[in-house]
């Protein structure tokens, strides 16, 4: 496998090197030259960012050695005695030490796989033999341990991809410690309990207004009229929609639906269910063209003066009210206090011809 070095514009110890397998070979016996004492009769490897560094003439910031077999420990505690080797336990089971300038981490693991999350590179140095290896997850998967394509490694930003992953994979790992912990306090049981039981109600809740939304839906005699909610400015053309100013019902759902279900607010998606699903009277239609709030506001507002008006009575009264809207000149301030008495927003301001006209 050939990669190609680095080299920095002055002279240092990176200067002669030839290539990538010599400039580690070179590296390993000057700042630890005890890897190569294990090689002697361990499988060791160098794995991870330190052959990265080097790749770029850069002085690694620490070594990863693994040693596979687990059955080798006996040996390698033999070798850091024998050197005087004062390590510590590091946070994935390995050991930790620093030696002449240089910090060490040297795991032991059954097979170079349960190494690949702590290699990011996927690039591996044989002690034994003086070769790199270049593994990905993949390679593992597929075909086990092999050499493969150096190319496949260090690029498209993998490395970096990796590194965060494994910084995920390790602050997820604490997460569920903690999680794990809170989840036996009884505040925190009672609290999933109390949220269990609210969304098993609000299921039903949710269940039941669809029900009760349905049955209004089906037993009304609609009144729709028209609004312009879409005007395309370069085609000249606008687009009408019907909706019933009694029960609300707005057909608007399926032009919204285009754009996707889950635009749809949870009302709409009741009517879009009901409208695709069930029969609905035709009712009638009165081709008037009114913003469908302040359709509503008229009509609930005629039904309070008049609880038992009829329809065709209700939509000359609708009508009348249109018109007076339409062609009476009032003031902003008039217009506020006229939606508030509609129970409208007061920003309401839809109070020009384009909202209320007939065809
Ligand atoms: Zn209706």
């Amino acid at each position: 496998m050939n990669i190609d070095i680095k080299y920095n514009e002055y002279l240092d110890e990176f200067t002669y090197d030839l290539s990538l397998t010599m400039r580690l070979q070179n590296y390993i016996s000057n700042h630890f030259y005890l890897a190569y004492t294990i090689a002697k009769l361990a499988p060791i490897y160098l794995v991870g960012g330190s052959i990265r560094c080097l790749i770029y003439a850069k002085k690694p910031k620490d070594m990863d050695f693994v040693v596979l077999g687990k059955e080798q420990l006996e040996w390698v505690l033999k070798v850091f005695k024998a050197y005087n080797i004062d390590f510590k336990r590091n946070r994935f089971g390995g050991y930790k030490f620093i030696y002449g300038d240089t910090e060490v981490d040297l795991w032991l693991a059954e097979d170079l796989f349960s190494s690949m999350q702590y290699n990011v590179d996927g690039l591996y140095f044989d002690l034994g033999t003086n070769s790199l290896l270049s593994l990905t997850f993949d390679d593992f998967n597929k075909n086990g341990l092999k050499l493969i394509n150096p190319e496949n490694n260090i690029e498209n930003g993998r490395e970096k991809k990796l590194v965060k992953y494994e910084k995920i994979v390790a602050e997820r790992e604490t997460l569920i410690k903690q999680i794990n912990i809170l989840a036996n306090d009884e505040t925190v049981k009672k609290y999933f309990e109390l949220c269990g039981q609210n969304d098993n109600l609000a299921n039903q809740q949710k269940d039941l207004y669809k029900q009760i939304k349905f049955q209004e839906y089906s037993s009304c005699n609609h009144i729709w009229v028209n609004t312009l909610r879409d005007y395309d400015p370069w085609e000249g053309r606008s687009y009408n929609y019907c909706e019933c100013i009694k029960c609300g019902l707005d057909k608007r759902v399926f032009q919204l639906e285009e754009e996707g279900y889950h635009i749809l607010t949870f009302d709409q998606r009741i009517m879009y269910d009901f409208l695709r699903n069930q029969s609905y009277k035709e009712g009638i239609d009165t081709h008037l063209l009114c913003d469908l709030d302040l359709a509503k506001a008229i009509y609930s507002k005629i039904k309070e003066a008049h609880p038992d008006i009829d329809d065709e009575t209700a939509i000359k009264y609708f009508g009348v009210a249109l018109l007076h809207i339409r062609d009476t000149k009032v003031s902003d301030e008039r217009k506020e206090s006229r939606a508030k008495r509609l129970s409208l927003t007061p920003e309401f301001n839809k109070w020009n011809g384009r909202d209320v006209k007939s065809y």
